[in-house]
C-alpha cells in the first residue's frame, strides 16, 4: 500500500468516525451489513455511554456461550486476517492521532500482536487420574471484561487483548486513552466486522465513543464487569486496585540495561540502540537507562554512534534537560514529570529543538549521566538515553535494581559471563529479563515465545494470555474413568 492509498483510507475512516466523536456516519457505510444491535454512531460496538457498551457486550457474551468452540477459532482467525490487512493503516492513524512513535515500528508492533498473541490453543485442559477416579480442569470465561488501554500501544493492546479475551470466551468493553479514541474505535469496529463475517455475534468488543478517566472509573465500578484489565501508568493501576474488583494490572516500567566487560560490545551497542529507539522509546519494555562497566564504556558509546546514536554533552545537555524534564523527581517514590510534548518524538527532532543539526538517520540521543540524574530515575518514553558508568558489574546490577524502582517489569543484560547473567536474572526479579538481545526480544519480536501488550507486573501474571482471562473449573468423577 502506498502513502496516497493509506491517506485516502485514513480520511474515509475519520469521516466514518464522525470527527472523532463517534457521531457522524453509520455502520451501513461498511462492507458488511449492520447487525440489528449495532449503534449508528461511529462503528460496530461503539456506544455513547458505559452502560450501553456493557449491556451490548453482555448480550453478546451470552450469545457467544451458545456458539461451538470451533466457531471461536474461526472468529480469531478472521480477526487476525482482517487486522493484518490493515496494519499499515493502523500505524498511520495511531501516529497521526497520538503524535507518538514511528510509523514503521508501529507496523511491526501491530503485526506482532496479530501474529503472536496466543488464541484458544493455549487453553489446554488438565486431567488427573488415579485410584480415586478422574478430575478434569478446564478454563471458563469470566463473562464481560473491562479493558483500559494506553495511548502508547493503542491498537496493539486492543488486538492482543481482544484475541486473548475472546479466545477465553469473553466479551470485552474497552476504555481507550482519550488521545487514541479514533484509532481505537476503528480497530474495534474492524475486529467486530471480522467476527460477524464468520457468523460470530455482534458487539463482542465494545467501547465508549468518548472515553475519559471518568468513564474508565465507571467501567471499573460497573456491576456487570467481572474482571478489570488495565494497561497504563501508576494512576490507572492504583485506581483499578481500589475498584474492589479482580484486577490484572500492567503498570509502568523503567527497564535498565547493564553491559559488562565481557559483553560483545558491537552487538550490545546495536541492540541497545535498536531497543531504546523502538517506536521512539514509548514501549514499556524498552531500554530506559544504560549502565555500563567503566572499562568498556568508551567502546560501547563509539559503537552506538555507528548504529544511529548521537551523543550530547555540555551546554547542549543542559538545554536537553530543560526541554524534556518538566519536573525532576523530588525523592523516593516520586518519579517526576516528563514534558509530554516530547514523548514519542523522533530523536533528530528533539536535537533540532535544542539547536543541534541532525539528520533523520539519528534514532537515539545518548548522554553521560551520574547515578542521581533525573532521567536515570524517570520513565522518559522518548529516544533520549542516559548512560551511567559503574566500576564493575556488581555495582551495575545493584544500580539497575534501584532504578527499576521495584516495578518488576523488564530488565536487559549484555554479558558472556554466565555467573553475571545468572546473578542479574535472579536479583532483578522482573517479569521479563532479556540476555544479549534488544528488550523487545522479550515480547517475542526476534525472541522466542508468544507476545502480549499487557505485561502485568504489579499483579504478577507477566505477559498475559487467554489463560489469565479465564477462570479455572474442576470436574471430578469419583472412582471411574481411569483407563489403565
Ligand atoms: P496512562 O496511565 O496515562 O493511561 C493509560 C490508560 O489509563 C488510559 O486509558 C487513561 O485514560 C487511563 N487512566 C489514566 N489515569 C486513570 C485514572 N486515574 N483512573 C482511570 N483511568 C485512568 O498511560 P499512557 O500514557 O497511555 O501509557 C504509558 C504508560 O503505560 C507508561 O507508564 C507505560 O510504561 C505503561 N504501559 C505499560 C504496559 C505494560 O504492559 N505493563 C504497556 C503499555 C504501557
Amino acid at each position: 500500500m502506498d502513502e496516497n492509498q493509506i491517506a485516502d483510507i485514513v480520511s474515509r475512516v475519520v469521516a466514518r468516525l464522525g470527527n472523532g466523536n463517534g457521531g457522524a456516519a453509520t455502520v451501513a457505510s461498511t462492507s458488511k451489513p449492520a447487525p440489528a444491535s449495532a449503534p449508528s454512531n461511529g462503528g460496530i460496538g461503539i456506544y455513547q455511554t458505559v452502560n450501553e457498551a456493557v449491556a451490548a457486550a453482555k448480550a453478546s457474551f451470552l450469545t457467544l456461550d451458545t456458539h461451538p468452540l470451533e466457531e471461536r477459532k474461526l472468529m480469531i482467525a478472521a480477526m487476525r486476517k482482517s487486522a493484518l490487512r490493515e496494519v499499515e493503516l493502523l500505524a498511520k492513524m495511531a501516529v497521526e492521532e497520538t503524535g507518538f512513535g514511528r510509523y514503521s515500528d508501529k507496523v511491526l508492533k501491530n503485526t506482532l500482536a496479530v501474529e503472536k498473541t496466543p488464541g484458544p490453543e493455549i487453553l489446554q485442559p488438565i486431567a488427573f487420574t488415579g485410584d480415586n477416579g478422574f478430575s478434569l480442569l478446564e478454563r471458563a470465561p469470566y463473562g464481560v471484561i473491562g479493558s483500559i488501554t494506553p495511548c502508547t500501544n493503542p491498537t496493539e493492546t486492543v488486538i492482543s487483548n481482544a484475541i486473548g479475551m475472546i479466545a477465553g470466551g469473553n466479551a470485552v468493553v474497552f476504555n481507550a486513552h482519550p488521545a487514541a479514541k479514533n484509532v481505537t474505535a476503528h480497530i474495534i469496529h474492524m475486529l467486530n466486522e471480522a467476527i460477524i463475517s464468520v457468523g460470530g455475534p455482534a458487539n463482542l468488543l465494545t467501547a465508549v465513543a468518548k472515553p475519559t478517566v471518568e468513564s474508565a472509573g465507571e467501567l471499573m465500578k460497573h456491576p456487570d464487569i467481572r474482571l478489570m484489565v488495565v494497561t497504563g501508568g501508576p494512576a490507572v493501576v492504583k485506581a483499578a486496585m481500589n475498584s474492589g474488583k479482580k484486577v490484572i494490572a500492567a503498570g509502568p516500567g523503567n527497564p535498565p540495561v547493564v553491559v559488562d566487560e565481557t559483553a560483545n560490545i558491537e552487538d550490545a551497542a546495536k541492540h541497545v540502540v535498536d531497543g531504546a529507539s523502538f517506536d521512539n522509546n514509548i514501549v514499556c519494555v524498552v531500554e530506559k537507562v544504560l549502565i555500563c562497566v567503566e572499562s568498556v564504556a568508551d567502546r560501547l558509546k563509539a559503537a552506538m554512534k555507528s548504529h544511529g546514536a548521537f551523543e550530547v554533552n555540555g551546554q547542549n545537555l543542559k538545554k536537553l534537560e530543560k526541554l524534556v524534564i518538566e519536573r525532576a523527581p523530588q525523592g523516593p517514590g516520586d518519579h517526576g514529570v516528563i514534558n509530554k510534548e516530547w514523548v514519542g518524538k523522533d530523536a533528530w527532532k528533539i536535537l533540532r529543538a535544542i539547536g543541534v543539526e541532525a539528520d533523520e538517520s539519528v534514532r537515539l540521543v545518548v548522554f553521560e549521566a551520574d547515578k542521581g540524574h533525573p532521567l536515570v530515575a524517570m520513565e522518559q518514553l522518548m529516544p533520549v538515553l542516559p548512560l551511567v558508568r559503574v566500576k564493575d558489574v556488581h555495582e551495575g546490577i545493584a544500580l539497575a535494581i534501584k532504578v527499576e524502582h521495584g516495578f518488576g517489569h523488564t530488565a536487559v543484560m549484555h554479558s558472556t559471563n554466565v555467573d553475571h547473567l545468572s546473578k542479574m536474572a535472579m536479583e532483578v526479579n522482573t517479569s521479563i529479563f532479556v540476555k544479549n538481545g534488544p528488550s523487545f526480544a522479550g515480547l517475542g519480536y526476534g525472541g522466542e515465545g508468544y507476545t502480549s501488550f499487557t505485561i502485568a507486573s504489579p499483579t504478577g501474571e507477566g505477559l498475559t494470555t487467554a489463560r489469565n482471562f479465564t477462570r479455572e473449573r474442576r470436574c471430578v468423577l469419583k472412582d471411574r474413568f481411569r483407563i489403565i
